[in-house]
């Protein structure tokens, strides 16, 4: 029966399966959000990215730019000691020049002249005045700084003339000053004097007035170097480690004249030792890095002094030389980071713009999967983000459309599935009352014995109850059938009041044992014409008036009202019943909806008839009102049919069964393995006039056939052995071959019937029989068109 109910129950695992896979979906769509890494990844990624770019950019600029600068720094630096030491060379040979001058000019003083070639030509008596003149020149000399000792030689190599008196007569022809003093002036080699400072001797030739060539002797200056050398040690330029050298060399050894520092006045160092002081004295211009005697990496640039062979070098440890350049490094690198760090900051911030519409869609996709579909991404932009904003809330948008679908269906499933679970519980209910009515009947029946009024109660009994339960089972067919869309109308004009007055006939029973007062407003006279299915406007309306009875307390008012208005059939069922609460009228006519759900109401009904009529009328083109005030407050129900103008001829139907004339009665074969069906209908179809034989099954049915050759079939479907399918085969292979054959069975669904015609069947009836149907086409059959 499930299936012509036509409305899918769905089972609880169904629902669950549904939730279930629900929840599945949900949860996997969680798992893929998870994860705060995953989401600040991209920022992180981003960031590293353009970090890594930019380190790499910068550090190519900082390494190129560091070599650059280290390579241009280096020969600055170099280039600066260069021309230190040239300048320094510069400085010095300029105040050699100045003391050797001061002492050529006192090469010219006369008194000196005088002494000494009075000394050589030994005749001048004047002498020891001259001696004295000159002596006092020299002390004079003396006493002008920087001065400290002065001798005359005479062209022997004997000093003739002196401050220092224990010099006197001694002979210095040995002297490299006084040797190289006969030719030119000599600034001799530094020396360390007693009092600790360097002093120098300077010599120059005393020559005669009239002949330069002529030389008189030597004069020898001893001076005190110290401002000399104060001068040479400035330190300008030089930092903490720089040093400014002075140095001779005889190929081999150096010598210090004006030593570094640092180290002792050495004599003897190795020249190799000292390479730039070794090429400046060999009249070399050199810069040479290396390692001094103290084992630390210098730089020295060393410049022929362009006296003698004095070297002159300006040496700095490395380190401070090229401070510089580390501190440019230094510079670079700490700019580079900073330039780093600051495009770091401005890549998180620039990632963290582009992940914060990602982040957005993140959050936005974790509320989707936690069911919030209300909440939209906000677009912010035109961009790509912006596309993609845009299409999620869209994207959201439909989920929550289709989910609220999802979610109505599933209600209305649900409530499918539980109307029809109180179906079934209605069901068995509606069937029991009249069972165990009959059951009652029959054994009163049984009991009964001669007591006839027993017996007419009992067949009362079992006759409307039987009505009742045919109707039931009539009713849920007819559901199933409209709803596959199978029923079919046999339409005829039908005159909507007669409709009435024939329902109402059938119900006035009903009517009068519950006392209520009936109203019939008809157009007097007048029909109503509708083309319809007279069977199922009939029903229609019995189905309103057998609710109106129903549904109102005993002593009611009911009133059928039927007009014709414009081109409509209008007819109204209202009643002062029980009423429809406000709730219930919009699902009124919906298939099991019922007003009262407590199983012990005292009216019956399956919840179907409404519906059922609904489904009628508009097959027929009209439709169909409940109205009602209220519980309590009666109702109305009224129902729209198209009319039709009057028909020529109309053909009233039987309304009693008549025996049939001679001529129209049939041998009939009726098998059934139900005996009280076959008692029963072939009592009636022989009190028709009919001559019928029985069978109770397939074997005895073939067997009887042949002998009583009936010109009629009626056959049960289900029967033991050989079922109604095969016999009815048999029967037209025995020879039945024009014989009508008609099934009756519970079965009348559109495949049975579509089965029964393929075995040979040429009608279906469903049980329980309509058995004026039956006996009208028993007579009237088109087959046999007798
Ligand atoms: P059933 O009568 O078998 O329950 P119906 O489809 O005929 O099924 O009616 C559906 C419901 O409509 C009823 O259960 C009842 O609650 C309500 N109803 C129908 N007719 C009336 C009426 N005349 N007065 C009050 N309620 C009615």
């Amino acid at each position: 029966m499930s299936e012509p109910l036509g409305h899918p129950s769905v089972p609880p695992q169904t629902l669950a399966a549904l939730g279930g896979a629900q929840s599945g979906t949900e949860v996997k769509a969680r798992s893929s959000t998870k994860g705060p890494a995953g989401r600040r990844s991209l920022v992180f990624k981003l960031t590293l990215l353009v970090g890594l770019t930019l380190a790499v950019l910068v550090a190519t600029i900082v390494v190129a730019n560091g070599l650059f600068w280290q390579s241009v720094l280096r020969k600055t630096v170099d280039n600066h000691l260069s021309a230190m030491a040239v300048s320094r060379r510069d400085t010095l040979r300029a105040q050699m020049a100045q003391l050797q001058q001061r002492v050529e000019l006192n090469t010219d003083r006369g008194e000196l002249r005088g002494y000494l070639s009075s000394l050589s030509n030994g005749t001048d008596t004047n002498a020891s005045k001259n001696r004295d003149t000159a002596q006092q020149t020299l002390s004079l000399m003396v006493k002008s700084k920087p001065v400290i000792g002065v001798m005359v030689a005479d062209t022997t190599g004997h000093v003739v003339l002196t401050t220092n008196a224990s010099m006197m007569g001694r002979d210095v022809s040995t002297y490299a000053s006084y040797q190289a003093g006969l030719d030119n002036p000599y600034f001799g080699v530094p020396q360390l004097g007693k009092d600790g400072h360097n002093v120098a001797m300077i010599s120059a030739p005393i020559r005669a007035r009239e002949d330069p060539h002529h030389i008189h002797g030597v004069l020898l200056v001893t001076n005190d170097i110290t401002a000399l050398e104060d001068a040479f040690r400035d330190r300008t330029g030089l930092g903490e480690t720089g040093e400014a050298i002075l140095g001779m060399s005889d190929g081999k050894q150096i010598r210090y004249l004006i030593p570094p520092r640092n180290s002792p006045p050495a004599t003897g160092t190795s020249a190799d030792s000292v390479p730039a002081l070794k090429a400046a004295t060999e009249n070399r211009e050199s810069l040479v890095k290396g390692v001094d005697q103290r084992g630390i990496a210098v730089i020295a640039a060393g410049c022929p002094l362009g006296y003698s062979n004095w070297g002159l070098v300006i040496k700095m440890d490395t380190k401070e030389a090229y401070l510089p350049i580390l501190h440019v490094v230094q510079l670079e690198v700490l700019s580079g980071a900073v330039v780093i760090g600051l495009g770091l900051i401005a890549a998180y911030f620039l990632a963290r713009s582009f992940t914060h519409p990602v982040r957005q869609l993140t959050r936005a996709a974790s509320r989707v999967t936690e069911g919030d579909y209300e909440t939209m991404v906000p677009v912010k932009s035109a961009d790509e983000f912006g596309t993609l904003s845009t299409n999620f809330n869209e994207m959201t948008t439909a989920i929550r459309a289709r989910r609220m679908e999802r979610d109505r269906a599933e209600e209305a499933l649900r409530h499918a599935d539980r109307r029809k679970d109180e179906f079934l519980a209605m069901l068995g209910h509606e069937l029991r009352n009249p069972l165990s009515a009959i059951a009652n009947a029959v054994r009163l029946w049984n009991v009964a014995g001669d007591d006839h009024s027993a017996v007419e109660l009992a067949h009362g009994v079992i006759e409307r109850q039987t009505d009742n339960l045919s109707r039931l089972v009539d009713d849920l067919l007819d559901v199933a059938r409209i709803t596959e869309g199978k029923i079919e109308l046999r339409k005829r004009p039908v005159d909507v009041n007669e409709s009435i007055h024939r329902v109402v006939e059938a119900l006035r029973p009903a009517i009068d044992q519950q006392r209520h007062e009936l109203q019939l407003l008809l157009e007097n006279d007048a029909k109503i014409w509708v083309d319809a299915d007279p069977t199922r406007v009939e029903q229609i309306i019995s189905n309103l008036l057998t609710n109106a009875i129903k549904y109102t307390r005993k002593g009611g008012e009911i009133r059928i009202e039927a007009r014709r208005e414009g081109h409509e059939a209008v007819i109204s069922v209202n009643d002062t019943g029980i009423g429809i609460a406000p709730r219930m009228l919009p699902q009124i006519f919906d298939l099991f909806t019922q007003g009262d759900h407590s199983l012990d109401r005292p009216t019956g009904g399956l919840g179907i008839g409404l519906s059922l009529c609904r489904r009628l009328v508009e097959l027929h083109g009209g439709t169909i009102t409940a109205f009602s005030e209220g519980v309590g407050r009666g109702s109305t129900f009224t129902v729209h049919l198209p009319t039709i103008s009057a028909p020529e001829s109309t053909m009233l139907p039987e309304t009693t069964a008549q025996p049939v004339p001679p001529g129209r009665q049939r041998r009939i074969m009726l098998v059934d393995d139900n005996q009280d069906t076959v008692h029963s209908l072939a009592r009636l179809l022989t009190l028709r006039g009919h001559v019928v034989a029985t069978a109770f099954d397939g074997v005895a049915a073939l067997k009887l056939a042949q002998e009583f050759q009936p010109d009629f079939l009626l056959l049960d479907l289900g029967l033991p052995g050989l079922d109604g399918y095969e016999l009815a085969r048999r029967l037209r292979a025995q020879g039945f071959i024009r014989t009508p054959i008609v099934a009756i069975s519970g079965y009348a669904q559109e495949g049975d019937r579509i089965r029964s015609r393929e075995a040979g069947f040429n009608y279906h009836f469903a049980k329980p029989v309509d058995f004026e149907a039956l006996a009208e086409l028993i007579v009237e059959d088109p087959i046999t068109g007798e």
